[in-house]
C-alpha cells in the first residue's frame, strides 16, 4: 500500500474530494455486508497504514483540534503539570459548548506540544489518545467524523482511500 503523509497534498484533496467522500459514505451505508466485517477491513487497513506514519512527524491533530477532557481528566492532566486544575482551567481550557460535561483546549496548537511531542503524554484525555477513533467499532455510524478529518488526518485520509480501493473503485 502506498502512503501518502504529505499534509498540504491531503489538505487539497480533503477539498477536491469531498463530494466524492460523501458518495462512498453514501455506498457504505447501502453496502449489503454487516457493520462488524467493514470494521474489520477498516482495522486491518488501520494497523498498517498506523504501522507506517509517525505521528511526531505530523502532530497535526494537536494543531488543528479542540480536544476536550472531562473533569476527572482535567484532575489528572494538570497532577502530570504539577499545578492546580483551577489553573489548568483558568489559563487553558474553555467550556465546550457541544459536550456540556467536558471542558476544551483554548487555543490552537495544543499549548502542551513542544516540537511535535505531547509534553504531558501519559496524562493525555481519552480524546487524544483515541484519536483518530479507527480502530474502535462502528466505522459505518462515524462517518461524518471521518469525513472531517479526511483533509486533516494522514492516516484517515489514507485509511478511507484504501477502503475505496477495497469496496468502490
Ligand atoms: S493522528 Fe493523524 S493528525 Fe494526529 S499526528 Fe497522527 S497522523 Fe497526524
Amino acid at each position: 500500500m502506498n502512503i501518502t503523509t504529505d499534509l498540504n497534498y491531503i489538505r487539497k484533496m480533503g477539498t477536491k474530494r469531498e463530494n466524492e467522500n460523501w458518495q462512498f459514505r453514501t455506498f457504505l451505508k447501502k453496502l449489503d455486508m454487516p457493520s462488524r466485517d467493514i470494521d474489520a477491513i477498516v482495522h486491518r487497513i488501520n494497523e498498517e497504514v498506523t504501522s507506517k506514519i509517525d505521528c511526531t512527524e505530523c502532530a497535526n491533530c494537536c494543531k488543528e483540534i479542540y480536544m476536550s477532557m472531562d473533569q476527572a481528566e482535567i484532575v489528572d492532566f494538570a497532577d502530570g503539570l504539577n499545578i492546580s486544575a483551577e489553573q489548568l482551567i483558568t489559563q487553558y481550557l474553555v467550556k465546550n459548548k457541544e459536550e456540556p460535561s467536558k471542558m476544551k483546549i483554548a487555543e490552537l496548537p495544543c499549548p502542551f506540544l513542544k516540537n511535535n511531542k505531547c509534553t504531558n503524554y501519559n496524562h493525555r484525555p481519552k480524546d487524544c489518545r483515541s484519536y483518530p477513533h479507527l480502530h474502535k467499532k462502528d466505522f459505518i455510524f462515524r462517518l461524518f467524523g471521518v469525513i472531517s478529518n479526511y483533509g486533516r488526518c494522514p492516516i484517515v485520509f489514507n485509511v478511507y482511500e484504501q477502503l475505496k480501493k477495497e469496496l468502490w473503485q
